[in-house]
């Protein structure tokens, strides 16, 4: 059946009645923090607030351990028969699936995403990663290792206990899905801290997982800063393992709060400043477009954003005037609840001002600003930045060097591929890259000199559930996605058994 698709007055109607839960979802029920204390959670789309948040500290997370804790030892999820753990699983995929207009718009409100993104991407992208790590339940093997006769060796693959998954505010639903995925089903139990700028869609998962039929205590969601709920979290003794996603200097803290503390596992997805490489015989038209998209989707708040871009000199100006186009005509800047926007508002008032004062640093390092710049639609209370490039950007400046996580590409020059190369890997990061050319000796040899998780040839951003997504360098270890992302939530067992 066909429905009409909803316009903004609708969606700001409906935004205009929603009531989002605020309260930490602990044990399988809604509660305040102990404390009493709430914050108050503003929209970056006008500034207006649209919940009181639980504000959590140490208390709350010593329950929340308490319960996942509980749930672990007595076996009431890590020891469900495998099928009935799928069929939880995909029914919370479904649940999410159900729930699509609504787990959008709490996105969208929280973090400023434009409503097409939500509804197209984060909530169906969400339910799609529950429902591949589900499969894995009644299809995973343990090994049996050779021995000789009169042994058996089986090595079981065991959950880790207690994970405690701290995650950023630019993708909120789709990166807990990456983590809690593989974490529940491989039998473990979940502490979930949201980013105090997006708690609202991880809050409402709880429910959801509830509702699917996740046992109590399974799943709990603790919103909070990062130092009142994210550090005791990271620091408890009885949390195994830290699984983070968020910038570099945060994480470099969990490896701190690890060896303080009961030496817990850590998975680390931090910061990026993903390189194109840009040769004379590139397509143009496919290299900008790949480029555009690639840094000004989700108003470049992406940790694999294709920030800079290093162009042979012969093409560098046209391919600049064609990002310059494609963003023009085709990745509109507007209200987030319009659905023809494509590119909506920065995540807050710090965030856009941090921004704005890279590009001042890029001018004054002596780059162009070739298109954009600028704050635009202010008189709306929210915070929006046009789609920028800055030209004539030098390796050592610090546009590009440092992660803006904004709508700002660095754009540098290059005359031969072993400089191209070069200028791609000085990085402290290494997240992701792509290189396009016509060439597939020079993409071959590209490809295996950068260092990155991810390189892409003649594409950007292409990627499926069943491919690792994570870093080298300073950008972490550890992925996410794909079946190696189970491994991490789990540990072997060796159980020896000599017979007779
Ligand atoms: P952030 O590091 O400021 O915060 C991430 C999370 O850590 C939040 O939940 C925050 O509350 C918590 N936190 C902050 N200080 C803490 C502390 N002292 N102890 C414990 N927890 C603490 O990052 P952000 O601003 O939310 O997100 C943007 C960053 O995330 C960017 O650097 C981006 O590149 C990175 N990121 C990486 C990936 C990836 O997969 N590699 C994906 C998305 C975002």
């Amino acid at each position: 059946m066909l429905t009409t698709p909803l316009t903004r007055s609708d969606w700001e109607a409906k935004a205009a009645a929603i009531e989002p839960e605020g309260r930490a979802f602990i044990d399988g029920r809604y509660v305040p923090a102990l404390s009493g204390k709430t914050f108050a959670k503003a929209s970056p789309i006008d500034g207006r607030m649209i919940a009181e948040v639980a504000d959590c500290g140490a208390d709350d997370i010593e329950a929340a351990v308490k319960a996942a804790r509980a749930a672990f030892e007595d076996g009431r999820w890590r020891l469900k028969p495998p099928a009935e753990k799928k069929r939880i699983l995909l029914r919370l995929a479904e649940l999410i699936r159900a729930d699509l207009e609504h787990l959008a718009l709490l996105e969208t409100l929280d973090v400023g995403k434009v409503i097409s993104n939500s509804l197209s991407v984060d909530v169906p992208f969400c339910a799609d990663c529950i429902q591949y790590y589900a499969e894995f339940a009644d299809k995973s093997f343990d090994e049996v290792a050779p021995t000789g006769p009169n042994d058996l060796a089986i090595v079981r693959r065991e959950p880790l206990g207690v994970i405690g998954a701290i995650v950023p505010w630019n993708y909120p639903l789709i990166i807990t899905a990456w983590k809690i995925g593989p974490a529940l089903v491989a039998g473990n139990s979940v502490v979930l801290k949201p980013a105090e700028q997006s708690p609202l869609s991880a809050l409402r998962l709880g429910e959801l997982a509830r509702q699917a039929g996740l046992p109590d205590g399974v799943l709990n969601v603790v919103p909070g800063f990062g130092e009142k709920a994210g550090k005791p979290l990271a620091l408890h003794p009885d949390v195994d393992m830290i699984s983070f996603t968020g910038s570099t200097e945060v994480g470099k803290l969990m490896l701190r709060y690890a060896g303080e503390s009961n030496m817990k596992r850590v998975a680390l997805e931090c910061g990026g400043k993903s390189p194109h490489v840009v040769l004379a015989d590139a397509d143009l038209d496919a290299a900008a477009s790949g480029i555009a998209w690639g840094i000004y989707y989700n108003q470049g708040e992406t940790c694999h954003a294709g920030s800079r871009v290093i162009a042979h000199a012969s093409i560098k100006d046209e391919l600049v005037r064609r990002i310059g186009e494609v963003a023009a005509t085709q990745i509109p800047l507007g209200h987030p609840l319009d659905p023809a926007a494509q590119m909506g508002a920065l995540v807050e008032k710090d965030h856009m001002e941090r921004v704005l004062s890279y590009i001042d640093i890029g001018r004054q390092e002596g780059a162009v600003v070739a298109r954009g710049g600028n704050r635009v639609m202010a008189e709306t209370g929210g915070y929006y930045v046009e789609a920028t490039i800055l030209d004539g950007v030098r390796p050592e400046h610090r546009v590009a060097r440092e992660e803006i996580f904004g709508p700002v590409v660095a754009v540098t020059a290059f005359t031969d591929e072993s400089e191209a190369l070069g200028m791609a890997n000085d990085s402290i990061y290494g997240l992701a890259a792509a290189v396009w050319t016509k060439d597939m000796n020079a993409a071959h040899r590209l490809t295996s000199g950068i260092r990155a998780g991810t390189v892409w040839v003649n594409c950007f951003d292409r990627s499926s559930l069943a491919t690792p997504f994570g870093g080298f360098r300073q950008s972490g270890f550890g992925r996410d996605r794909s079946p190696h992302a189970i491994e991490k939530y789990t540990d072997f067992k060796t159980v020896w058994t000599a017979y007779s």
